[in-house]
């Protein structure tokens, strides 16, 4: 299980996380829901161990920055964090040698075709296309195959074939077991099974809710969403004036756009 309690995170004086705090299931699927800037980032990099925090963040019991939490949790981050002087090939390599993982070659095979990478295996990062740099960034993530994966954003910027793919993969990880926190900005983007929402807005989960809750209440996610960041309920997302009357809230800057 992975507890976040009261994380608080400033960046001088702009508070980018404020007295966080949820918990993921062992084997669920939590989506991290929130505008641009609401702190989601933010959150998934302290649960990593890149920053440094206030609060308490344990993996099975252990403080986060431990080997024996970092052993479990793996991270795709948003923007690819790749090697200019590796190759596809050795950029794998070099992830499965670093994770000490055996028997890695057909996992590896397997991960390159899946995300169509099979034929790009000797290209250098700079000769890749964005789309195919965030297609390695999925398979260096995937490869090690953790327990818990944390995924920033991991539908942006792919093909529609990539995007199909990795929403199997995220269902068949699901089936095996696998705990995964999910962040987006993108609500439709989530037509995939998921177990519990957590919404973020101005650095502050705003809604912490299942999957059960929300369909039991007979809402959607969107419905959920606009509730908590916007204050519309779903009746009124019809009306277009109370729509116009909450906006003040709704600024930019209370939004904490980026
Ligand atoms: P999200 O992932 O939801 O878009 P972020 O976690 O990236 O949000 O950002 C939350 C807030 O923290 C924003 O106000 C953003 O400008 C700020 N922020 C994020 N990273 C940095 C940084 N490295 N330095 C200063 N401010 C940052």
């Amino acid at each position: 299980m992975l507890v976040v309690n009261n994380v608080t995170k400033k960046y001088g004086k702009n508070v980018a996380c404020k007295d966080v705090s949820f918990t993921l299931e062992p084997g669920s699927l939590t989506v991290l829901l929130g505008p641009n800037g609401a702190g989601k980032s933010t959150i998934i990099k302290s649960i990593i161990g890149f920053l440094k925090y206030d609060g308490e963040i344990t993996v099975d019991g252990f403080p986060n920055k431990t080997s024996e939490a970092r052993k479990i949790m793996g991270y795709i981050p948003e923007l690819p964090s790749l090697y200019p002087t590796l190759t596809v090939i050795e950029h794998m390599e070099f992830i499965a040698r670093a994770y000490k993982m055996t028997n890695y070659k057909d996992r590896i095979e397997m991960l390159l075709d899946r995300f169509e990478l099979s034929d790009k295996k000797k290209k250098f990062d700079d000769e890749l296309s964005k789309g195919m740099q965030q297609k390695l960034n999925l398979c260096v993530g995937l490869l090690p195959d953790p327990d818990i994966i944390l995924m920033d954003e991991p539908l942006l910027g792919l093909d529609p074939h990539a995007i199909k793919e990795l929403k199997n993969y995220i269902e068949e990880m699901r089936q095996a077991g696998k705990t995964m926190l999910i962040s987006t900005h993108i609500i439709d983007s989530v037509d995939m099974l998921w177990d519990r929402t957590v919404i973020m807005q101005n650095g502050q989960v705003c809604a912490n809710v299942s999957r059960s809750e929300i369909e039991g209440a007979g809402k959607t996610l969107e419905d959920q969403f606009f509730l908590v960041t916007e204050g519309i309920s779903p009746s009124s997302v019809k009306a277009p004036v109370e729509v116009a009357s909450s906006s003040d809230e709704g600024s930019s800057e209370a939004k904490g756009e980026k």
